[in-house]
């Protein structure tokens, strides 16, 4: 059976932003279920542990195994586009991007998605992927169905009808509850976005957050802030009906902000900003001004279609951080992470009073966005219980050259952990289970649906096992701290330079 199926031995994998690596000693990329069912047997017999990669693009080790790994890229096709019940059912290996296709040409679209469609339908539902609508929850809640490859080579469907424990785990399962093979979603009518972006004062945001006239205000609303500047970019987005308006087309105009300023020119200032990191604060609030314009109420408008309109060029390599709050708690930490940031406040109040901000100078734009959620989401939904923002911190790595960061994520990290936050599944973090079983009321019975599912530990993987399953307290070890990697002996980070 070994020799039956090709695979590569002493594999390097890497993520997209090329910040964790790991060799698995074998990578499989089947090309039809039996041979996927072949390589969990082998698995179990040789005792491996096997972790599925979707595309790679979880900016943390999740996806990471020095075991075997399976990808299931040519696991990809269209099951069946039910017209009647608004559905899709498609393979897991499928890519967003080409899902967007195939549904437009049906007359149908995902509702909601993230900035990016490169990932697998299986890999962004894995890690509770989030877009940013208050109208809307993760992308895993338009999931209707899923079938798993359980650690004993049985399939098992759930639903919400049949199976409702398994499957609200598997919502969200980092991975380690199985091999997830078929995924029936629900999609909506093809629609485009009319979008409105405005140049606001920080401070204007805030009210408006606070007053209730932010998040609402359309049914898509995206915050790119630049702390810099005082300033921010408010992204309105409404659903209009497919081609009832004619789509933006690139401008001379828009190149310019975006590719050259947007692009080109700041990942020069990026790299510049390694070897003169106080001049930052000069280069955001040049680049902001030939972007967007300074003036603030400056409005631009643009007409995509619903996935365009939803993605974004997130540029390039990059370490991001990004974590939830319930959606009023989200104001008051912005506050705070300002004070700290551009006032140098370490009083008592930032709730990092022990994180000295000089000499720490960060990129932007910190980006700020909502989910919708409730109690009747998956159990690891980081926006279980109730409607969710998410602070997402980056720091770029221009030309992939390291950049310091470790000091600044850590006082974010502080920072929302003091106020209840909880880490975005994908993204590094140094939250242990003793934290995490505060922050996630359901924890307790997703482990339990996990081990019923998966006793030996076929799919736990690392990052499951240092962050969810061991008791120890891994905030000292944590991966924004650089330490797992020698610690777990899976990953090695590449480009840290502190
Ligand atoms: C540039 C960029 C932009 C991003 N934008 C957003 C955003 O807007 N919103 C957001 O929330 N996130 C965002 N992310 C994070 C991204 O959505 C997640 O990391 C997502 O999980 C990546 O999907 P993937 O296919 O690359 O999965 P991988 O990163 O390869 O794997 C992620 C997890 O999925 C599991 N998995 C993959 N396939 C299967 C399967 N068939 N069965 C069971 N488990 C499986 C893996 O084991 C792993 O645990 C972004 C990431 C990048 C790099």
């Amino acid at each position: 059976m070994d020799k039956a199926i090709e695979y590569k031995r002493n594999h390097r994998f890497q993520n997209w932003a090329g910040t964790f690596v790991c060799t698995a000693e074998r990578f499989y990329q089947p090309h039809t279920l039996d041979e996927l069912k072949s390589i969990l047997a082998d698995a179990r017999a040789h005792k491996k542990q096997l972790r599925v990669v979707g595309c790679g693009h979880s900016p943390s080790d999740i996806a990471m195994t020095t075991d075997w790994m399976v990808n299931l890229d040519y696991l990809n096709n269209v099951i069946e586009v039910n017209h009647e019940k608004h559905e899709v059912t498609v393979e897991a290996g499928m890519r967003l991007f080409r899902l967007h296709e195939i549904l437009d040409k049906e007359g149908w679209a995902m509702p909601n998605i993230g900035s990016i469609s490169d990932q697998s339908v299986a890999g962004a539902i894995a890690t509770a992927t989030h877009g940013s609508s208050l109208k809307h929850k993760l992308i895993s809640d338009q999931v209707r169905e899923l079938t798993i490859l359980l650690a004993d080579g049985t399939e098992r469907t759930c639903s919400e009808e049949s199976d409702p424990e398994l499957f609200k785990a598997a919502c969200v399962s980092l991975g380690a509850l199985g091999i997830i093979i078929r995924v029936k979603m629900h999609v909506v009518p093809a629609f485009d976005l009319e979008m409105t972006s405005t140049v606001m004062d920080f401070d204007k945001v805030i009210d408006l957050w606070n007053s209730d006239k932010l998040w609402n205000s359309a049914e898509y609303v995206r915050v790119w802030w630049f702390p810099y500047s005082s300033r921010c970019i408010v992204a309105r987005q409404d659903r209009i009906q497919s081609n009832s308006k004619p789509r933006t087309a690139t401008s001379v105009w828009s190149w310019l902000a975006d590719s050259f300023w947007g692009y080109h020119a700041q990942q020069i200032f990026h790299y510049i900003g390694r070897i003169f990191p106080s001049w930052l604060p000069s280069f955001e609030r040049f680049v902001f001004s030939r972007r967007y314009g300074w003036a603030l109420g400056l409005e631009s408008h643009r007409v995509d279609n619903s996935y365009d309109g939803m993605n974004m060029d997130c540029l390039y390599a990059q370490y991001v951080d990004e974590w939830s709050l319930p959606v009023p708690t989200g104001a008051e930490a912005t506050i705070r992470l300002r004070n700290w940031l551009i006032n140098h406040d370490t009083s008592p109040t930032t709730g990092i009073p022990d994180h000295d901000p000089r000499g720490i100078f960060i990129h932007s734009p910190i980006e700020i966005r909502v989910t919708k959620g409730d109690e009747d989401d998956a159990y690891l939904s980081t926006a279980y219980g109730h409607d969710t923002v998410y602070i997402g911190v980056i720091m770029y790595r221009p030309y992939h050259l390291p950049t310091s960061y470790h000091r600044y994520f850590s006082a974010y990290e502080g920072l929302i952990h003091s106020l209840g936050g909880r880490p975005h599944w994908a993204k590094q973090h140094g939250m242990g289970r003793k934290e995490l079983e505060d922050k996630y009321p359901e924890l307790g019975t997703w482990l339990s649906v996990r081990e019923r599912v998966d006793p030996e530990g076929v799919f736990l993987g690392e990052y499951v096992r240092r962050h969810l399953v061991e008791e120890k307290d891994v905030r000292g070890v944590s991966v924004a701290n650089g330490e797992a990697g020698r610690m777990y002996k899976v990953v090695n980070r590449v480009g840290d330079e502190e």
